[in-house]
Formats: structure tokens, C-alpha cells, sequence
């Protein structure tokens, strides 16, 4: 029986949109009626087909806001813009992210600070920026994507564990001062996606250990992953509209692991 999670006519705020999870997610909500923001880098024309594809398929208002997650301004701008093209803002998604592979020692700076903007600060700006919005509504979502290496860590991946630390982090703060209102804030703690964010990781890793993508794919990603296959958009999807619904209204401040077990050694 399919489930029935009450979306309809909500509005929603996906953070980096235009590819990968966030793509995935905003189509997700879309589908179940709910008025989607998508943001996120990409080719306009590309994005453009996009937007009208899926407000066409789902039959709800798609809007695109090009604001770049390392700029704090164009992040309040985007939050203020979900709430005057739509009139409320349900669900922010912070979901935009990037990544780096290499040893501490060969780490470029610049890439540290561009991966804790973009994968950790930009939550906290939109966060800041859609709370006042949720409080008047007396109702909000909050889910920040953060991953598996929000909990544990790996080598050669130290900005991107430090931001994803920092975010389950924030999740909870964050929870904490919401806690007597009907907003929630939790995180999303996905294992391995198929995404062109790991995609690109498993190009990177085969040059830093110096084997070949094939061997990265069997001997490190999934070698960390006990169900030995990649997680599913449906799989995050699945825990996104149930946290997003009034049935995750008790859930609040947890980083869920997504991950086939990861985490679990
Ligand atoms: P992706 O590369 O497919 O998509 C990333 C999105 O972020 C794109 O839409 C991109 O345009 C956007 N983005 C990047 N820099 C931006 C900026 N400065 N401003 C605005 N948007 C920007 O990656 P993905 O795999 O879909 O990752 C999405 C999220 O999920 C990330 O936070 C990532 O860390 C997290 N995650 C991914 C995996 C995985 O295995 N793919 C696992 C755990 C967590």
C-alpha cells in the first residue's frame, strides 16, 4: 500500500539540486506534491529543462535560484526567494556538497575552506535565514545530508570528514534550541551513493593509492559498505519524506545512518 505522507501543497528548499542526491530528493518531493526550490551549479540551458521537466511530470511549481553555498548573502537571498514565490518554506534540505582526496600534508588550503563552506557553513546560513520563517509558521524541516563520514572517518578525506563532523554537529544544536516547537532538524548519514561526486572520489582515490578505479570501487568503497552494493535514491528518499511528514515529528537531532552497515563496525 503505498504510504501517504501528507506533503501536499508544502514547499521545499534542495540545496545543490542540480545533480546527483539533491536532484534525486527534490524529484522525490516533488512527486509527493510538494512545491520544490532546486539550487546548485550547472549549464543554464541544462537546468532549465530540468526545472520544467519536473514540474510538468509532478504538476507543482519548480523555481531554480542559482545561489552559490560559499556566499552568505545569496544564501539569505535564495531562503527569502522559496518564501515569496511560494508563501511558506516547510523543508530546507541542505543538501549542496563537494569534494577532495588527498593527504593532510598535500591538502591545497584553499579546497579546506571551499569543502567547510560549501558542505558545512552553507547550512548554517540557510538554517539561520529559514528558522524565523518555520517558527512563524510554527511548523519546519530542517535535514542536512551529511554522510557516513559524518560519523566515522576515512583517510585522505580530512576537510570533507571535518565538515560532515560538524554538520551532525550543528544537527543536534540545532535540534536542541527547536525542540519545544514542531520543527525538527536531523541528518541524513548516507554510505556510498552512485553520484558524480563519488564518480569523481573514485578517480581521485585510484591516483592517490596508485590502482586502478575498478579496484577502488571493490577494494575501498564498498569495502567499507558490508551490503557490498551502492546506497539507492529510493533508500533516501524513503527516510527524507518520513522525516519531512508529521510520523518524523518525534525525531529530532539524529544523524541516521543510511550506509548497509557501515558504520555499524
Ligand atoms: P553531486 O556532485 O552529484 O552534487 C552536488 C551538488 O552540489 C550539485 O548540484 C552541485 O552543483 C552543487 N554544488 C556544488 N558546489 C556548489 C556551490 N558552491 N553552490 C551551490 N551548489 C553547489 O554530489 P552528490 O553525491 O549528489 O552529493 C550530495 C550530498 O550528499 C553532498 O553533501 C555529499 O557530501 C553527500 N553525500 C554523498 C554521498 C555519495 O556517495 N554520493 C554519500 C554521503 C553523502
Amino acid at each position: 500500500m503505498p504510504v501517504e505522507y501528507g506533503l501536499r501543497g508544502q514547499s521545499a528548499i534542495v540545496t545543490g539540486s542540480t545533480s546527483g542526491i539533491g536532484h534525486a530528493m527534490a524529484d522525490a518531493l516533488a512527486a509527493e506534491g510538494v512545491n520544490v526550490l532546486l539550487n546548485g551549479l550547472g549549464d543554464p540551458a541544462a537546468i532549465e529543462k530540468t526545472r520544467a521537466e519536473m514540474a510538468e511530470k509532478h504538476g507543482v511549481e519548480v523555481r531554480y535560484h542559482g545561489a552559490d553555498m560559499t556566499k552568505p548573502d545569496q544564501i539569505t537571498d535564495m531562503i527569502a526567494t522559496a518564501k515569496s514565490e511560494f508563501g511558506r518554506l516547510d523543508l530546507l534540505l541542505n543538501n549542496a556538497g563537494v569534494q577532495h582526496v588527498a593527504p593532510v600534508d598535500e591538502f591545497p588550503p584553499e579546497k579546506w575552506d571551499q569543502i567547510i563552506a560549501i558542505n558545512l557553513t552553507s547550512a548554517f546560513h540557510a538554517s539561520r535565514a529559514a528558522l524565523p520563517i518555520m517558527k512563524a509558521q510554527g511548523r519546519g524541516r530542517i535535514v542536512n545530508l551529511a554522510s557516513a563520514h559524518g560519523l566515522v572517518a576515512s583517510p585522505f578525506k580530512s576537510a570533507y570528514v571535518a565538515a560532515k563532523h560538524g554538520v551532525v554537529g550543528f544537527t543536534k544544536t540545532l535540534a536542541l534550541e527547536v525542540a519545544e516547537t514542531h520543527i525538527t532538524c536531523n541528518a541524513i548519514c548516507p554510505g556510498y551513493v552512485l553520484t558524480p561526486l563519488v564518480e569523481g572520489q573514485i578517480a581521485d582515490q585510484a591516483k592517490a593509492r596508485g590502482i586502478s578505479p575498478e579496484s577502488v570501487i571493490k577494494d575501498v568503497i564498498l569495502a567499507a559498505q558490508p551490503n557490498k552494493r551502492f546506497v539507492q535514491f529510493s533508500e533516501l528518499a524513503g527516510l527524507l519524506l518520513y522525516l519531512a511528514s508529521d510520523m518524523g515529528g518525534s525525531v529530532n537531532g539524529a544523524a541516521l545512518a543510511i550506509d548497509g552497515g557501515w558504520t555499524a563496525q
